[in-house]
This record gives C-alpha cells, sequence and structure tokens, in this order.
C-alpha cells in the first residue's frame, strides 16, 4: 500500500530514529564496556596503592613495639622482682612500667611470671587492672615461655578491648623467669582506613576479621572456619567466647582471597566489592582493601552521558543536514514543476495571444470591409438621393438648355441678317447659360464625389450654404416657407465636411418630401451652439412620425415612401456617430417632424 507524503515520510523518519537508537545502544554498550574496564583498572591501582600504604603503615607501627619487650625485658629491676618476688616491691614496679606504658604510646604494659600470674602492670590502679590474672592459655605467653618473641591479637580477657600483644621472656642467664608483654590498642588503624570510599579489613591465617573499617564486620570471619579452628579459637578465647559466624559463602579463605569480588552486607544492604590483599608476614595477617563497584559507575555513566551527549549532537547535526539536503532537493523538484507549469503556462498564452491577434487581424479586416461596405452606403446613398433630385436636376438642367437652343435659333436668324450687334448679345447669353449650367452640374459633381475620410474642424456655415446649393431647386421653391438660421463661419464642428453635408441634405430632402402635401409646407433650419457643442435643428411642418416610426426610423431598409430605399436615416446616424455626435428625431407639438443633429464643437 502506498502512502501520502507527510505519513511516508514520517514512516521514514521513525525508522530512522529507529536505527540511531540502535546504533547509540550498539556504541553506548561498548562505551560502557570500555569505561567499566578503564574505572576498573583504575579502582584497582587506587585500591592497591591504599594497601600498601596502610600495610606499610602498620609494618612501621608493628616493628616499633616489636623490640620494645626484647629492651624492657633487660631491665633489672623486673629480672629481680621475678627472681626474688619476696624481696621485690610490686608498687615500684608498677611505677616502672606505668611510666614506659606512657613513654611509648602502648595500651599496657605488665609483667607475667613462669606460671603466668600478672605480677605488675601499668594500669594496676585501674578497676581493669591486670594484675593477679592468669595468662597461661594466652599463646603469646607459651611463645615467651619457649623463649621466643610472642606476638598476639586478642580480645583481652579482662578488659575485653582488642590489641595487639607483643611479648619477651625475662631471662637470669639461661632461666627465663616471666615475660614482658606490651599490648598495642593498634589506633592508627583506624586513622589510616578512616577516609572512604574504600573499606579495610584485617583477618588473622584463619580469616577471622579482627580489625575493620565498618566495625560490624569484626569478629567474623570471612570464609567459613573449620570446626577444630573454631574450637582452638575459642578455647584460647582469642576473639572472646561468642562464635565465630562467616560474612560469605567462600569456603576456604583462600578460595576467597582469589576471587576478584566479595559480597558483604553492610547497613543491611548487600554490597559488591572489588577486592584487593596483601599478606603481612611478620604478623601472620592479612589486609583486605574493598572498594564498591559502585566506583566503576562514576566512570560508566559519566563516560556513557558523555557520549550519548556528542552522539545526538551529531545525530542532531546529521539529521539536520539531511533534513537540509531534502528539503533542498524538494524544492529543486518544485522549482523546476513550477519552471514547467510556467512554460506550460506559456505557451499556452502564447496560442491565446497568437489566436487573439488572428481574432484581431481578423476584426480589423472585417472593420476594414465595413468600413468599405460603409463608404460605398455612403456613396450609394448618395447616388440615391441624386437619383431622387434627377427630376429637379432635370429641371434645373432644361431651363437653360430650352432657353440656350431658343438663343442659338435667334443666333442662326441674325447670322442670315448680318446684324453683328445681336449676335453678339446672344452669344453673351448662350455663354452666360452654358456657365450656370456648369455651375450646376458642378455642385452635383462636388456632392457626388467621394469624400477624402480625414475628420477635422468644419465650418458649419459652409456646410449649410454647400447644402442649400445642392438643394437649390428646391430651396428656391420653397424660399418663403424655409427659414435658415445664419451661423458666424467660424463656427467649427469636428467632422469631415462631405458627409456632414450628405446628412443635412438627407434631413432637409425629407423634410421638404414630408410637407409637399401638408397644408402649411414650412421649415425651420436652426443652429444652436454653445462651448462644446453645435446643434442642427431641422423642423417641417409635416405628419410628424407615427409611434412605429419613430421606433424604427434609423432601421436600414425602413421606409415608408412608394420609392425610398430606407438607407438615408441609417447613413445619417452611421456618420453623425463617426464623429462622436448623435442625431435624434421627435414630433413637433404643433405637428410635424424635428431632427436634431449634435456635434462635438471644435475651438482652438
Ligand atoms: P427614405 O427617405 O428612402 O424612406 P429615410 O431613411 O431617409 O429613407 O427615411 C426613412 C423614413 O422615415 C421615411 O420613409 C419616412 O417614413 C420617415 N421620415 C423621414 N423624414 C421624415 C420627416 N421629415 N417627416 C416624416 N417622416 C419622415
Amino acid at each position: 500500500m502506498s502512502l501520502s507524503f507527510p505519513f511516508r515520510y514520517f514512516r521514514k523518519s521513525s525508522l530512522t530514529v529507529a536505527k540511531a537508537v540502535m546504533v547509540w545502544l550498539m556504541l553506548a554498550l561498548a562505551v560502557g564496556v570500555v569505561a567499566y574496564f578503564k574505572g576498573l583498572e583504575k579502582t584497582q591501582q587506587q585500591a592497591s596503592a591504599r594497601l600498601s600504604e596502610v600495610a606499610t603503615k602498620l609494618e612501621i607501627e608493628l616493628d616499633k613495639y616489636r623490640t620494645l619487650p626484647k629492651v624492657l625485658a633487660l631491665h633489672p629491676d623486673i629480672q629481680q622482682s621475678l627472681q626474688f618476688p619476696e624481696k621485690a616491691s610490686p608498687g615500684r614496679i608498677n611505677h616502672l612500667l606505668s611510666r614506659y606504658n606512657q613513654a611509648i604510646s602502648s595500651d599496657v604494659v605488665y609483667l607475667i611470671d613462669a606460671d603466668g600470674l600478672t605480677l605488675a602492670s601499668s594500669n594496676w590502679d585501674s578497676s581493669e587492672s591486670f594484675i593477679g590474672t592468669d595468662y597461661r592459655f594466652r599463646p603469646y605467653f607459651k611463645q615467651a615461655m619457649d623463649g621466643n618473641a610472642g606476638s598476639y591479637f586478642a580480645l583481652g580477657t579482662v578488659s575485653g578491648k582488642r590489641g595487639y600483644y607483643f611479648s619477651y621472656p625475662v631471662r637470669k642467664d639461661d632461666q627465663i623467669l616471666g615475660v614482658l608483654v606490651i599490648k598495642v590498642a593498634l589506633t592508627v588503624l583506624e586513622e589510616t582506613w578512616s577516609a572512604p570510599p574504600f573499606e579495610f579489613l584485617l583477618t588473622d591465617v584463619h580469616g577471622v576479621v579482627f580489625y575493620s573499617s565498618y566495625p560490624q564486620w569484626n569478629y567474623h570471619t570471612l570464609a567459613r572456619l573449620a570446626p577444630d579452628t573454631e574450637a582452638q579459637l575459642l578455647e584460647q578465647r582469642q576473639y572472646g567466647s561468642q562464635p565465630i559466624p562467616p560474612l560469605t559463602d567462600a569456603q576456604t579463605i583462600q578460595q576467597l582471597s582469589e576471587q576478584q569480588q566479595l559480597r558483604l552486607n553492610k547497613d543491611g544492604q548487600r554490597l559488591t566489592y572489588l577486592q584487593a590483599h596483601q599478606d603481612m608476614s611478620n604478623a601472620g595477617w592479612r589486609l583486605f582493601v574493598l572498594a564498591p563497584v559502585t566506583l566503576l559507575y562514576d566512570d560508566v555513566i559519566p563516560g556513557v552521558l558523555l557520549f550519548t551527549l556528542v552522539y545526538v549532537l551529531l545525530y542532531l547535526i546529521g539529521f539536520s543536514w539531511r533534513r537540509t539536503v531534502e528539503a533542498r532537493k524538494q524544492l529543486a523538484i518544485i522549482n523546476e514543476q513550477l519552471e514547467h507549469r510556467v512554460e506550460e503556462r506559456t505557451s499556452e498564452l502564447r496560442d491565446t495571444n497568437e489566436q487573439l491577434r488572428q481574432i484581431i487581424e481578423k476584426y480589423k479586416q472585417t472593420e476594414l470591409t465595413l468600413k468599405r461596405t460603409q463608404n460605398e452606403l455612403i456613396q450609394a446613398g448618395k447616388l440615391a438621393i441624386l437619383g431622387e433630385m434627377s427630376a429637379s436636376i432635370n429641371h434645373e438642367l432644361n431651363q437653360p438648355l430650352t432657353a440656350m437652343r431658343t438663343y442659338t435659333e435667334t443666333l442662326c436668324l441674325l447670322v442670315e441678317r448680318g446684324d453683328t450687334e445681336s449676335i453678339k448679345q446672344n452669344a453673351a447669353e448662350i455663354l452666360r447659360l452654358n456657365k450656370m449650367m456648369a455651375k450646376i452640374i458642378g455642385q452635383y459633381k462636388l456632392f457626388a464625389r467621394k469624400s477624402v475620410g480625414k475628420v477635422g474642424p468644419v465650418s458649419v456655415a459652409e456646410v449649410v450654404s454647400a447644402s442649400l446649393g445642392i438643394l437649390d431647386s428646391k430651396v428656391s421653391h420653397y424660399k418663403d416657407r424655409l427659414s435658415v438660421t445664419s451661423v458666424p463661419t467660424d463656427i467649427q464642428v469636428i467632422a469631415d465636411a462631405v458627409p456632414l453635408e450628405q446628412v443635412v441634405i438627407n434631413l432637409l430632402n425629407n423634410a421638404f418630401q414630408a410637407i409637399e402635401d401638408s397644408p402649411q409646407q414650412l421649415i425651420r433650419f436652426d443652429i444652436h451652439y454653445n462651448d462644446n457643442h453645435v446643434s442642427l435643428i431641422i423642423e417641417d411642418s409635416g405628419p410628424g412620425f407615427s409611434d412605429e416610426e419613430l421606433n424604427r426610423l434609423f432601421e436600414p431598409f425602413y421606409t415608408t415612401k412608394r420609392k425610398g430605399l430606407g438607407l438615408g436615416l441609417t447613413i445619417s446616424k452611421r456618420i453623425v456617430e463617426s464623429f462622436g455626435g448623435q442625431i435624434e428625431a421627435s414630433n413637433i407639438n404643433s405637428g410635424g417632424a424635428r431632427f436634431s443633429v449634435i456635434l462635438p464643437r471644435f475651438t482652438d
């Protein structure tokens, strides 16, 4: 199924996002793993450094006290107090031990006789005084009585305080008289390992924790204890008389030491630690340093976050770059489509333009033909008028012709008589008549000529005079019943003289015909003008118009006359309108017709 553009785009972009998320997941995992191992290496290095630091400090501390009992055991007062107990002054020895205890910053310094009974102690005056306590069961006593330097960690049976015991035999010659013991609290450890986030554990060879940075782990064993080992420890009351529970499931301390990680309970939580350890062979201890694995997150989380940030930034840059490229592509396509459309539209327009040009061309040709036809029509109209006037032309020419014939006959008689004077007079009369005829014919010829077709300023007086001239016989006939307003010769209209004469002749001719049968036979030719227009008004006392005539007067071929063509008014209207004027017809109240020709006036 095909999807429409936005959905297709949406599907495409969500696919891209899904791919990007998958790539991010894989790369983030890789970055996380690398950061984890880097962090692991760093943490292990830090843990090792801390381990050797603490171990060194502890060794130095232990070494400091290790030799002290040996030195003190040589003190003659101490030797004598054991050799001659009956002479000894316990108070003196107690004070001596007390002074030494203060000087070497130990916890307690005390003296045990060969039977294990404490004879003197630096804490002689405290409620936890060791004096009189039997320490035969303590290994450090046995070690010293065997002639060796002894050392031992244990909880104090009297004080209940833990401490490290250093012992040495007090001799007189080869005889061991007793044992001098120094108990050290090892507070240096607490000062050294109190700095988080590392945890420290100090265990004995069996894995029993006797010192730790988290006190609740003390007197627990890291790995399970063999039953006889546990029984022995209880017997020696090294860690008191309580059972020693395990902190882990490890079967042996060796197995546990080989593991990279340890899981221990702390504050009710099961926490995982990276472990490193170091054996302190002199003391027979093992020092553990534990680093919480959460420390690794300090490297992993910022690493992954930084990577994610860079990745997102790169993705956004890539995404926006791709969007820009796509948008550009789309724009290019749209542009191309647009250009194509513009091209199509332009071509359509060009076609339409061409069609229009052809139509205009045809129109022009038609107009030309029309104009030609119209001119021919005007010409035909003129000829029609001339045809109508042929009777009067005939009449006008007949009169001089008849007179000329009479004069010519008389001339012949006068030639026979030889009357030269009369011949001259007759010939002059014939010449006059000839000129008169030429004038009459000239007028009609002038009227019959074709217009030059130029519209311009035309004198109204001249047009009126020429028109009356052509209608001379009728004008003469109705001389007393025709009134014509005179008009100054400088009144001009914008027209063409010949067609305008034709209009005036048409209207006057129609008026002459209209009054033929009317009783009054009156015609008025008035000319009015103002600044803008000139009106030629022709009124007659004829029958006027019926309603139908008024509606159809200017229709081509409309006529009520027997020999009429019905073109005169049609042509007149066309001519007047071609000058920008108008022609109107109406009835006069007193009876008769009125034609008004209104033309634009020409002013300089
Ligand atoms: P024609 O004169 O050949 O009939 P016209 O176009 O000049 O053609 O006139 C058309 C008609 O208008 C005439 O037949 C006539 O009926 C009417 N007409 C024109 N002038 C007058 C007028 N002065 N009085 C009455 N009727 C007229």
